[in-house]
Protein backbone atom coordinates (compact mmCIF):
# COMPACT_ATOMS: atom_id res chain seq x y z
CA UNK A 1 0.00 0.00 0.00
CA UNK A 2 1.58 3.64 -0.69
CA UNK A 3 2.35 6.13 2.23
CA UNK A 4 1.46 9.15 3.40
CA UNK A 5 4.99 11.55 3.74
CA UNK A 6 4.62 10.75 7.47
CA UNK A 7 5.03 6.84 6.85
CA UNK A 8 1.13 5.81 7.60
CA UNK A 9 -0.53 4.08 4.40
CA UNK A 10 -2.74 6.40 2.24
CA UNK A 11 -6.58 5.51 2.14
CA UNK A 12 -9.08 4.31 4.74
CA UNK A 13 -8.04 1.08 6.27
CA UNK A 14 -11.28 -1.17 7.55
CA UNK A 15 -10.08 -3.13 10.14
CA UNK A 16 -11.38 -6.29 11.02
CA UNK A 17 -12.10 -7.50 14.49
CA UNK A 18 -13.37 -11.53 14.43
CA UNK A 19 -15.16 -12.56 17.39
CA UNK A 20 -15.85 -16.49 17.26
CA UNK A 21 -18.24 -17.25 19.59
CA UNK A 22 -20.02 -20.91 20.40
CA UNK A 23 -23.72 -20.80 19.08
CA UNK A 24 -26.23 -22.07 21.61
CA UNK A 25 -27.54 -24.04 18.56
CA UNK A 26 -25.67 -27.04 17.17
CA UNK A 27 -24.95 -24.79 14.39
CA UNK A 28 -21.44 -24.61 14.69
CA UNK A 29 -19.98 -21.26 15.67
CA UNK A 30 -21.11 -17.98 14.73
CA UNK A 31 -18.68 -15.23 13.56
CA UNK A 32 -19.25 -11.47 14.56
CA UNK A 33 -17.45 -9.01 12.36
CA UNK A 34 -17.03 -5.81 13.45
CA UNK A 35 -15.77 -2.85 11.21
CA UNK A 36 -13.94 0.01 12.72
CA UNK A 37 -12.99 3.32 10.02
CA UNK A 38 -9.87 3.95 11.02
CA UNK A 39 -9.43 8.04 9.82
CA UNK A 40 -7.21 8.20 6.96
CA UNK A 41 -4.93 11.10 8.21
CA UNK A 42 -2.99 10.60 11.47
CA UNK A 43 -3.67 11.45 14.77
CA UNK A 44 -0.33 13.48 15.06
CA UNK A 45 1.88 13.89 11.83
CA UNK A 46 5.09 11.77 12.92
CA UNK A 47 7.35 12.96 10.23
CA UNK A 48 6.36 16.75 9.14
CA UNK A 49 9.81 17.32 7.39
CA UNK A 50 8.69 16.04 3.98
CA UNK A 51 6.07 17.99 1.93
CA UNK A 52 6.16 16.96 -1.92
CA UNK A 53 5.22 19.09 -4.83
CA UNK A 54 2.46 16.85 -5.67
CA UNK A 55 -0.82 18.83 -5.79
CA UNK A 56 -3.16 16.03 -7.82
CA UNK A 57 -6.75 15.40 -6.21
CA UNK A 58 -5.99 12.72 -4.60
CA UNK A 59 -3.17 13.73 -2.67
CA UNK A 60 -5.10 16.87 -1.39
CA UNK A 61 -6.44 15.62 1.80
CA UNK A 62 -5.09 16.82 5.09
CA UNK A 63 -1.80 15.64 6.36
CA UNK A 64 -2.74 17.64 9.79
CA UNK A 65 -5.50 16.42 11.96
CA UNK A 66 -5.80 19.87 14.01
CA UNK A 67 -4.49 23.51 12.57
CA UNK A 68 -4.56 26.91 13.46
CA UNK A 69 -4.45 29.75 10.97
CA UNK A 70 -3.33 33.00 12.05
CA UNK A 71 -4.72 35.73 9.34
CA UNK A 72 -3.29 38.95 10.16
CA UNK A 73 -5.76 41.90 10.02
CA UNK A 74 -4.40 43.34 7.15
CA UNK A 75 -5.98 40.47 5.01
CA UNK A 76 -9.09 41.36 5.71
CA UNK A 77 -8.38 44.43 3.39
CA UNK A 78 -7.45 45.53 0.24
CA UNK A 79 -3.50 45.92 0.20
CA UNK A 80 -2.63 48.91 1.39
CA UNK A 81 -6.06 50.02 3.11
CA UNK A 82 -7.25 50.05 6.01
CA UNK A 83 -10.77 48.57 7.33
CA UNK A 84 -12.50 45.65 6.06
CA UNK A 85 -13.12 44.74 2.32
CA UNK A 86 -15.93 41.91 2.08
CA UNK A 87 -14.46 41.14 -0.74
CA UNK A 88 -11.01 40.12 0.65
CA UNK A 89 -13.00 38.57 3.81
CA UNK A 90 -14.97 36.43 1.39
CA UNK A 91 -11.82 34.88 -0.93
CA UNK A 92 -10.32 34.14 2.27
CA UNK A 93 -13.79 32.75 3.53
CA UNK A 94 -13.56 30.65 0.69
CA UNK A 95 -9.70 29.23 0.72
CA UNK A 96 -10.80 28.11 4.82
CA UNK A 97 -13.65 26.70 3.81
CA UNK A 98 -12.11 24.19 1.24
CA UNK A 99 -8.97 23.93 3.27
CA UNK A 100 -12.04 22.82 6.45
CA UNK A 101 -13.92 20.28 3.74
CA UNK A 102 -10.74 18.47 3.58
CA UNK A 103 -11.89 16.98 7.11
CA UNK A 104 -9.05 19.25 8.95
CA UNK A 105 -9.78 20.89 12.67
CA UNK A 106 -9.24 24.27 11.84
CA UNK A 107 -9.06 27.16 14.67
CA UNK A 108 -8.49 30.65 13.12
CA UNK A 109 -7.10 33.30 15.07
CA UNK A 110 -7.68 36.92 13.67
CA UNK A 111 -5.81 39.60 14.03
CA UNK A 112 -6.63 43.47 14.12
CA UNK A 113 -4.30 45.66 12.00
CA UNK A 114 -6.34 46.77 9.75
CA UNK A 115 -7.93 48.49 11.85
CA UNK A 116 -5.82 49.16 14.87
CA UNK A 117 -2.54 48.18 16.65
CA UNK A 118 -1.99 49.03 20.50
CA UNK A 119 1.21 50.39 19.37
CA UNK A 120 0.59 52.74 16.97
CA UNK A 121 -0.53 54.83 19.91
CA UNK A 122 3.12 54.80 21.15
CA UNK A 123 4.56 58.52 21.50
CA UNK A 124 1.54 60.45 20.04
CA UNK A 125 -1.88 61.86 21.62
CA UNK A 126 0.44 62.87 24.55
CA UNK A 127 -0.43 59.51 25.55
CA UNK A 128 -3.28 60.64 26.88
CA UNK A 129 -4.36 56.90 25.50
CA UNK A 130 -2.77 54.46 28.20
CA UNK A 131 -0.49 51.68 26.35
CA UNK A 132 -2.56 48.83 27.96
CA UNK A 133 -5.93 50.77 26.77
CA UNK A 134 -4.34 50.99 23.31
CA UNK A 135 -3.93 47.31 23.29
CA UNK A 136 -7.39 46.32 24.97
CA UNK A 137 -8.70 48.65 21.95
CA UNK A 138 -6.32 46.16 19.45
CA UNK A 139 -7.85 43.36 20.91
CA UNK A 140 -11.31 44.82 19.98
CA UNK A 141 -9.94 45.35 16.52
CA UNK A 142 -9.66 41.62 16.22
CA UNK A 143 -13.52 40.66 17.22
CA UNK A 144 -14.85 43.20 14.59
CA UNK A 145 -12.87 41.06 12.00
CA UNK A 146 -13.75 37.77 13.43
CA UNK A 147 -17.60 38.72 13.04
CA UNK A 148 -16.47 39.78 9.53
CA UNK A 149 -15.13 36.52 9.18
CA UNK A 150 -18.25 34.47 10.61
CA UNK A 151 -20.54 35.88 8.77
CA UNK A 152 -18.30 35.29 5.66
CA UNK A 153 -17.78 31.78 6.36
CA UNK A 154 -21.55 30.87 7.08
CA UNK A 155 -23.06 32.40 4.00
CA UNK A 156 -20.92 29.87 2.02
CA UNK A 157 -22.32 27.05 4.39
CA UNK A 158 -19.34 26.47 6.77
CA UNK A 159 -20.59 26.08 10.63
CA UNK A 160 -18.56 28.33 12.80
CA UNK A 161 -18.26 29.56 16.50
CA UNK A 162 -16.51 32.51 17.54
CA UNK A 163 -14.74 32.39 21.27
CA UNK A 164 -13.39 35.68 22.49
CA UNK A 165 -10.49 35.64 25.29
CA UNK A 166 -12.51 39.54 26.59
CA UNK A 167 -15.93 38.36 27.90
CA UNK A 168 -18.49 39.61 24.98
CA UNK A 169 -22.20 38.13 26.33
CA UNK A 170 -24.14 38.57 23.11
CA UNK A 171 -21.49 38.86 21.07
CA UNK A 172 -19.19 35.73 20.86
CA UNK A 173 -18.84 32.84 23.61
CA UNK A 174 -15.88 32.73 26.00
CA UNK A 175 -13.15 31.16 25.03
CA UNK A 176 -12.86 27.78 27.14
CA UNK A 177 -10.16 25.50 26.17
CA UNK A 178 -12.90 22.23 26.65
CA UNK A 179 -15.39 23.92 24.58
CA UNK A 180 -13.03 25.39 21.59
CA UNK A 181 -11.59 21.45 21.50
CA UNK A 182 -15.21 20.12 21.49
CA UNK A 183 -16.70 22.59 18.62
CA UNK A 184 -13.62 21.43 16.54
CA UNK A 185 -14.12 17.93 17.07
CA UNK A 186 -17.72 18.61 15.81
CA UNK A 187 -16.30 20.06 12.94
CA UNK A 188 -17.34 23.92 13.26
CA UNK A 189 -14.52 26.22 12.18
CA UNK A 190 -13.17 28.13 15.15
CA UNK A 191 -12.88 31.91 15.45
CA UNK A 192 -10.36 33.36 17.85
CA UNK A 193 -11.12 36.74 18.71
CA UNK A 194 -9.88 39.23 20.99
CA UNK A 195 -6.03 37.92 21.03
CA UNK A 196 -5.17 36.77 24.32
CA UNK A 197 -7.23 38.85 26.06
CA UNK A 198 -3.89 40.35 27.64
CA UNK A 199 -2.21 43.48 26.60
CA UNK A 200 1.39 43.58 25.51
CA UNK A 201 1.71 41.03 23.14
CA UNK A 202 0.51 40.16 19.75
CA UNK A 203 -2.42 38.10 17.71
CA UNK A 204 0.96 36.13 16.94
CA UNK A 205 1.72 35.14 20.45
CA UNK A 206 -1.92 34.27 20.82
CA UNK A 207 -1.76 32.03 18.18
CA UNK A 208 1.26 30.25 19.35
CA UNK A 209 -0.82 29.69 22.59
CA UNK A 210 -3.59 28.71 21.27
CA UNK A 211 -2.18 25.89 19.10
CA UNK A 212 -0.12 24.74 22.40
CA UNK A 213 -3.41 24.93 24.24
CA UNK A 214 -5.60 23.57 21.55
CA UNK A 215 -2.47 20.54 20.88
CA UNK A 216 -2.45 21.85 16.66
CA UNK A 217 -0.34 19.93 14.92
CA UNK A 218 0.94 23.72 13.05
CA UNK A 219 0.42 27.02 13.23
CA UNK A 220 0.00 28.47 9.38
CA UNK A 221 0.87 32.14 9.12
CA UNK A 222 -0.90 33.15 6.46
CA UNK A 223 1.27 36.23 4.55
CA UNK A 224 1.32 38.24 1.71
CA UNK A 225 4.33 37.19 0.99
CA UNK A 226 5.57 33.37 -0.58
CA UNK A 227 7.28 32.60 3.12
CA UNK A 228 10.57 33.97 4.98
CA UNK A 229 13.14 35.70 3.08
CA UNK A 230 16.52 36.67 3.91
CA UNK A 231 15.99 39.97 3.98
CA UNK A 232 12.58 42.45 2.86
CA UNK A 233 11.61 40.78 -0.61
CA UNK A 234 10.32 44.23 -1.62
CA UNK A 235 13.13 46.26 -0.74
CA UNK A 236 15.68 43.30 -2.53
CA UNK A 237 14.97 41.95 -5.04
CA UNK A 238 18.16 39.60 -4.20
CA UNK A 239 16.55 38.29 -1.26
CA UNK A 240 16.35 34.40 -0.55
CA UNK A 241 13.49 32.83 -0.31
CA UNK A 242 13.98 29.77 2.39
CA UNK A 243 12.23 26.21 2.41
CA UNK A 244 12.75 25.12 5.82
CA UNK A 245 14.73 26.47 8.16
CA UNK A 246 15.13 25.94 12.55
CA UNK A 247 13.59 27.76 15.05
CA UNK A 248 17.32 28.90 16.24
CA UNK A 249 18.75 29.93 12.41
CA UNK A 250 15.37 32.54 13.17
CA UNK A 251 16.39 33.94 16.31
CA UNK A 252 19.60 33.73 15.26
CA UNK A 253 19.13 35.91 11.54
CA UNK A 254 16.63 37.88 13.30
CA UNK A 255 14.46 36.75 10.60
CA UNK A 256 10.85 37.91 9.84
CA UNK A 257 8.31 35.38 10.81
CA UNK A 258 5.76 35.87 13.75
CA UNK A 259 6.65 37.84 17.05
CA UNK A 260 9.95 36.82 19.08
CA UNK A 261 7.47 35.72 22.02
CA UNK A 262 5.56 33.40 19.59
CA UNK A 263 8.55 32.12 17.96
CA UNK A 264 9.99 30.85 21.67
CA UNK A 265 6.68 29.54 22.45
CA UNK A 266 6.75 27.37 19.66
CA UNK A 267 10.66 26.51 19.55
CA UNK A 268 10.31 25.41 23.87
CA UNK A 269 7.30 23.51 22.42
CA UNK A 270 8.26 22.37 19.37
CA UNK A 271 5.62 23.35 17.43
CA UNK A 272 6.04 23.59 13.49
CA UNK A 273 5.12 26.97 11.70
CA UNK A 274 4.27 27.01 8.40
CA UNK A 275 4.48 30.51 6.73
CA UNK A 276 3.04 31.12 3.21
CA UNK A 277 1.08 33.16 1.00
CA UNK A 278 -2.68 32.92 1.10
CA UNK A 279 -2.88 35.18 -1.58
CA UNK A 280 -2.23 32.62 -4.14
CA UNK A 281 -5.71 30.90 -4.15
CA UNK A 282 -5.24 26.98 -3.26
CA UNK A 283 -3.01 27.71 -0.86
CA UNK A 284 -4.31 27.29 2.80
CA UNK A 285 -5.27 23.97 0.94
CA UNK A 286 -2.07 23.33 0.09
CA UNK A 287 -1.04 24.34 3.87
CA UNK A 288 -2.66 21.58 5.74
CA UNK A 289 -2.03 18.87 2.83
CA UNK A 290 1.56 19.12 3.70
CA UNK A 291 2.25 20.23 -0.15
CA UNK A 292 5.42 21.69 -0.84
CA UNK A 293 4.17 25.70 0.25
CA UNK A 294 5.77 28.49 1.95
CA UNK A 295 8.50 28.40 4.59
CA UNK A 296 8.24 25.46 7.14
CA UNK A 297 9.91 26.04 10.97
CA UNK A 298 10.76 23.45 12.67
CA UNK A 299 13.37 22.46 15.43
CA UNK A 300 16.45 21.08 14.64
CA UNK A 301 17.34 17.19 14.90
CA UNK A 302 18.78 15.44 17.87
CA UNK A 303 22.24 16.15 16.60
CA UNK A 304 21.85 19.81 16.64
CA UNK A 305 22.34 20.26 12.89
CA UNK A 306 20.93 23.72 11.67
CA UNK A 307 18.20 23.53 8.86
CA UNK A 308 18.51 26.31 6.30
CA UNK A 309 17.25 25.33 2.89
CA UNK A 310 16.65 27.76 0.09
CA UNK A 311 13.54 27.39 -2.01
CA UNK A 312 14.62 26.16 -5.25
N1 LIG B 1 -3.37 42.57 21.18
C1 LIG B 1 -3.10 42.44 22.53
N2 LIG B 1 -3.07 41.17 23.07
C2 LIG B 1 -3.27 40.07 22.34
C3 LIG B 1 -3.50 40.21 20.96
C4 LIG B 1 -3.54 41.46 20.41
O1 LIG B 1 -2.90 43.42 23.23
O2 LIG B 1 -3.21 38.97 22.89
C5 LIG B 1 -3.48 43.91 20.60
C6 LIG B 1 -2.14 44.50 20.21
O3 LIG B 1 -2.17 45.87 20.48
C7 LIG B 1 -2.09 44.26 18.73
C8 LIG B 1 -3.54 44.44 18.34
O4 LIG B 1 -4.26 43.86 19.42
O5 LIG B 1 -1.27 45.15 18.04
C9 LIG B 1 -3.97 43.79 17.03
O6 LIG B 1 -3.35 42.53 16.91
P1 LIG B 1 -2.12 42.27 15.90
O7 LIG B 1 -1.20 43.44 15.88
O8 LIG B 1 -1.52 40.97 16.27
O9 LIG B 1 -2.89 42.15 14.53
P2 LIG B 1 -2.30 41.76 13.11
O10 LIG B 1 -0.97 42.45 12.94
O11 LIG B 1 -2.13 40.30 13.09
O12 LIG B 1 -3.33 42.24 12.16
Amino acid sequence: MESRPNGRPKGNIWQEIAIVAPASLDSGFVAIMVFTDVPDFPAKPLNCTSMTDDSSPENTRPFYRRVILKLSGESLSHAGERGISMDEVSAIARQIKNAHSLGCQLAVVVGGGNILRGAQFKGSSGEMIQEATAHYMGMLATVINALALQDALEAIGSNTRVMSAIKMDGVAEPFIRRRAIRHLEKGRIVILAAGTGAPFVTTDTCAANRGLELDADIVLKATRVDGVYSDDPEKNPHAILYRELDYDTVIEKNLKVMDSTAIAQCRTHKLPILVFNFKKDGNIVKAVSGLKVGTRISPRSESGEQILINAT
